[in-house]
């Protein structure tokens, strides 16, 4: 196919937080302030944007919603929270956006440690004698000073002299340079290395007290360790008032006032090469469901390794015939399932055993649960009012819920019909009426509802959930769930919820060579997924920083604060 005239200037493809914000700096930004942006648009003002979604809401992996009976919160059932020391994310909701936020209580003392059948609390971790593992002597003393999930960053400090004390730049350029054993160290697995310097039973008790499976993994050791470490004292969490979605929300918003489109439910099933009316090379993007095509002078994939994989092996960049390389790029992470369930009761039952905020750990497949804060505060909820749990875990937790949910087997070809194939109606749990329950009014919280309506949880996994609660509380009674809802994030399209380097992988240059794949064909990608901030808002940041800057020539946000203050201990997501 040949000389059509291109309809948009930028397709975006994947309307998830790296897509809508691309769509956003590149409908606002002056086109004559870049070489490639200027020939696109000579004598327009702006681009012709567009952002296609498959789905029908703009979110992605962040998947804010508010159940019945709950007027001041907002629950996350995706990405939830951002730190104090991520700049772009930081700048960009402060500075930019604006939005309101309080910060996220962490782990308290009076929280409980549910580990090998013994309950303790956290303030208790200190007395290796109390712990029901086998520490050998020196992992004994280090956890009289310290706590036993930093035995994780102890033993890899014993490898690597003085990783312990670095950060930022000197912490990224020490592991990229950094050989043990004479391979260097983006070759090791994480946890082969950690299997050296301490003993199972450190490393166990450390591995369920972080809270994540997936950080004790064997993934590329340069970049599980670069999350250890790469915090500083005084680091701080941050919740959204209104959500975390309220951020690709508001960017939306913005990008369509400033002239963008955003086209819901179209799944892009493949694209290729196409010359232009003006002998330039564009892009041809065909859609599923009998959408007609779309032409383009350029394309954004702002999409995951999974959501990659689904589409069509054809064209200059993902037919593995004509580019090898890029399947070599596209393998080089790999998704990591994460799971998360929210369950309402009429009143906080668990403040009977003295739990009311921040988190508690256990190894039974719940592994941890969050008491959710109810009030826009963030202050612990009223012992007589409608209270909220969340149940988050990864790896083969994940699948254990999974068995429960009636969804036979991931990789369905696509989330629609991945939806159909779930948990029958009868299957599900069955709402029963929240005290205080109002019908939402204004057009925000509607989105809010629908999106806890549209993640209903089934019947046997919130049953088996309640169970795993009391028993991890220890309590005798609680009340019944009222209200549920939750997520399996390897389902189709993500694959995961979040994403790690493979061993083998220099994850600092595949980063680069991803957002253009085949040089001199105008197709791009960003997304977390190839991101040196992964699991994280601001690794999706990062790499459409990357191709807006790098490849499309844009100057950096001017809202960027280049230096947050520092920031402390670290707590995962
Ligand atoms: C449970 C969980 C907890 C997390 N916690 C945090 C946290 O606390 N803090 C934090 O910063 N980050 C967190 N994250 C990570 C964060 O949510 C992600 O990094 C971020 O949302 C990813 O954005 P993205 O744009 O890269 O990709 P995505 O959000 O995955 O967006 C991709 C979009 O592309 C669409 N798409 C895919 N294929 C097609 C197609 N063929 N055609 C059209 N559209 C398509 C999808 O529908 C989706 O909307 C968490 C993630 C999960 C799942």
């Amino acid at each position: 196919m040949s000389n059509s005239s291109p309809q948009y200037d930028v397709a975006i493809i994947g309307g998830g937080v790296s897509g809508i914000y691309s769509g956003w700096r590149l409908i606002t930004a002056d086109p004559s302030q870049s070489k490639t942006l200027k020939k696109w648009a000579p004598k327009k003002k702006k681009l012709k944007v567009a952002v296609f979604e498959g789905g029908d809401r703009i979110g992605g992996r962040l998947l804010s919603a508010r159940p019945p009976g709950f007027k001041n919160t907002v629950t996350e059932i995706g990405g939830m929270r951002y730190v104090s020391s991520q700049v772009l994310v930081r700048s960009l909701v402060e500075n930019e956006l604006k939005l309101p936020r309080f910060e996220q209580v962490v782990d308290c003392d009076e929280n409980i440690a549910y580990l090998r059948r013994q309950h303790l609390r956290l303030s208790e971790l200190k007395t290796p004698s109390d712990l029901p593992y086998d520490l050998d002597w020196a992992e004994s003393e280090f956890v009289r000073q310290n706590t036993p999930s930093a035995l994780i960053g102890w033993a890899a400090a014993k490898l690597l002299p003085g990783v312990n004390h670095l950060t930022g730049e000197a912490l990224g350029e020490y592991l990229r340079n950094a050989i043990v054993d004479g391979t260097p160290l983006y070759e090791h697995g994480f946890w082969n290395l950690l299997a050296r310097t301490m003993t199972p039973e450190a490393y166990s008790i450390a591995r369920t007290l972080v809270g994540y499976d997936c950080l004790g993994s064997n993934a590329n050791a340069v970049d599980l360790l670069a999350e250890y470490f790469d915090f500083t004292p005084g680091v701080k969490y941050y919740l959204f008032n209104q959500g975390y979605d309220a951020v690709p929300w508001t960017l939306e918003k913005k990008f369509k006032a400033a002239g963008g489109e955003v086209i819901p439910n179209s799944w892009l099933s493949g694209f290729d090469q196409i010359t232009l009316d003006d002998n330039t090379t564009g892009v041809i993007l065909h859609f599923s469901d009998g959408r007609p095509s779309v032409t383009a002078r350029s394309v954004i994939l702002a999409m995951p390794r999974r959501s990659l994989e689904l589409l069509k092996p054809e064209g200059p960049v993902l037919d593995p015939a004509r580019a090898p390389h890029v399947q070599t790029l596209i393998n080089s992470v790999e998704p990591i399932p994460l799971y998360k369930l929210f369950v309402a009761y009429a009143y906080p039952w668990w403040t009977s055993v003295g739990v009311s905020q921040g988190r508690s750990l256990t190894d039974i497949p719940i592994r941890q649960c969050f008491y959710w804060p109810v009030e826009p505060d963030g202050s612990a909820p009223s012992p007589t009012g409608n209270a909220l749990i969340m149940a988050y875990n990864d790896l083969l937790n994940v699948d254990f819920w999974a068995g429960l949910a009636g969804a036979p087997a991931r990789h369905h070809p696509s989330l629609p019909h991945r939806l159909k194939a779930a948990a029958t109606p009868a299957a599900l749990f069955a709402r029963q009426p929240m005290p205080n329950a109002a019908a939402p009014t204004d057009d925000f919280s509607k989105l809010l509802r629908k999106n806890w309506d549209d993640h209903p949880a089934p019947k046997l996994m919130v049953e088996e959930m309640h169970r795993q609660l009391v028993q991890m509380h220890n309590v005798q009674y609680a009340p019944e769930p009222l209200e549920a809802a939750f997520m399996d994030w390897s389902a189709d399209p993500y694959g995961g919820g979040v994403h790690f380097w493979n061993r083998g992988y220099k994850s600092w240059e595949v980063l680069e060579d991803i957002t253009q794949p085949v040089a001199d064909f105008p197709c791009y990608i960003c997304g977390e997924a190839y991101s040196t901030n992964q699991t994280w808002v601001e690794g999706a940041l990062q790499t459409a920083e990357i191709v807006l800057q790098k490849r499309l020539g844009l100057p950096a946000p001017t809202w960027i604060t280049p230096n947050p203050p520092p920031h402390k201990t670290k707590q995962k997501k």
